[in-house]
């Protein structure tokens, strides 16, 4: 007799994004010539740019020739991207890494999900409200207990530095859902809270590329002590259109050291190695390639463009919003607007009313958690035109 992991049956169903769908079915099917403008979803839209295509291009010719075919990679990734993204992400912001504490990954999402092999069940952890689903999803599926720490106006959706002892706290800047960014003492506040704590962190900064502010840390390696208490995750999905490409990247600094059962302290990159080994092949040959050619010059400056593009849409709506006489956040060094709903309207009536009255669609906040209600995300990723047609239409409902 097989049993089921009971942790699976018991999770909380998630309708969000199935919800806006059916929502917005419904009112196409009534109105099938309305010119819906979609401002939800975090896809990009943008194609790859020209020096990741030409990689790639190459990759796929060298498998065609027995001399330069590539099989079954490392399981940790090739060295000629891990070199790439030390020698640019990390040693220009004074942080040091060996190649082996840089894991390649098929993307963040993966690696988010696939981190909770190496931890034990019993761990208590946080997370911030509003939050990316993953976390909340992954954990609940190995039977941990989750505490919600409120990000709120108040303390700038960073989330105040909680009383209790919470084993793993995870952290998303820029975030998805509210743009939020944290500065450097902010994070700092963090890293002496896991630090005293022996609090692991789990930092994903999937969207730095998005940070223009010098003030803002891409990075929680440029915090001292943070390689004692944090893995960090990445991704090349928004930084240079690779969402369905896949790769990403996870750093486990060989510092980090978190307690076994029996009280000895073990170091987690070692056995994120071992796990690597035994359950992951690697991203693909031509997928590392095309990541590798973010890093070139005419890689970098092709990228930035595409950021540049994405930045300007989110300003456009942020101020445009705000000449309407919304209240805004994000949108500045984050791709995500978090549009506080007109007075304190629910966020899913809220949503209804953007979608029959101006035919934009959004997401709302009340899906990301409970400190989402009485906000709607937009997402800066869609086309310049439908970015101002939207907020044209949005102004004129007030
Ligand atoms: N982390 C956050 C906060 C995200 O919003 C996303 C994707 O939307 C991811 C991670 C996953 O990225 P990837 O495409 O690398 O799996």
């Amino acid at each position: 007799m097989a049993y089921i992991n009971d942790n699976f049956t018991k999770i909380h169903h998630r309708y969000l994004f199935a919800e806006v769908a059916k929502r917005v079915a419904a009112y196409k099917e009534q109105n099938p010539d309305a010119q819906i403008i979609r401002l939800g979803i975090g896809d990009v839209t943008q194609p790859l740019v020209p020096a990741v295509i030409e990689a790639m291009h190459r990759a796929v010719d060298d498998c065609a020739k027995a001399e330069t075919f590539h099989g079954y990679g490392p399981e940790q990734g090739y060295n000629f991207l891990i070199d790439k993204i030390i020698a640019h992400d990390y040693t220009p912001r004074g942080i040091h890494l060996d190649s082996d504490e840089v894991f390649i990954s098929d993307g963040a999402k993966s690696d988010l999900g696939n981190i909770g092999d190496i931890l034990s069940a019993n761990n208590v952890i946080g997370v911030t409200d509003p939050v990316y689903p993953v976390y909340v999803d992954t954990n609940s599926m190995a039977g941990r207990q989750i505490r919600y720490i409120p990000c709120t106006e108040q303390n700038g959706f960073t989330g105040d530095i909680p009383a209790e002892n919470l084993d793993v706290m995870y952290l998303c800047f820029p975030n998805n859902p509210t743009g939020a960014v944290i500065t450097r003492e902010g994070l700092r506040r963090w890293v002496d809270y896991a630090l005293s704590h022996n609090t692991l962190i789990m930092y994903d900064s999937a969207y730095e590329a998005f940070i223009t502010d010098p003030e803002i840390p891409h990075s929680i390696y440029e915090i001292n002590g943070a390689k004692e208490c944090a893995i960090e995750f990445r991704s090349f999905s928004k930084t240079a259109g690779f969402t369905g490409v896949r790769c990403g990247y996870t750093v486990i600094p060989k510092e980090l050291k978190i307690k076994s059962s029996d009280g000895s302290l073990v170091a987690l990159n070692p056995i994120w190695n071992r796990r690597q080994c035994s359950k992951f092949n690697g991203a693909s040959y031509i997928s590392q390639r095309g990541a590798e050619a973010v890093f070139s010059a005419e890689g970098q400056r092709q990228t930035k463009e595409v950021i540049n593009y994405y930045l300007t849409n989110a300003k456009i709506i942020r101020d445009s919003l705000q000449k309407s006489g919304f209240t805004a956040f994000g949108g500045e060094n984050a791709p995500y607007i978090w549009l506080k709903t007109p007075k304190g309207e629910d966020s899913w009536k809220f949503f209804d009313r953007l979608l029959h009255s101006a035919q934009v669609v959004t997401t709302p906040g009340a899906g990301f958690g409970t400190s989402g209600e009485g906000y709607i995300r937009i997402t800066a990723f869609g086309s310049r035109e439908n970015c101002i047609e939207a907020m044209e239409r949005i102004e004129k409902i007030g």
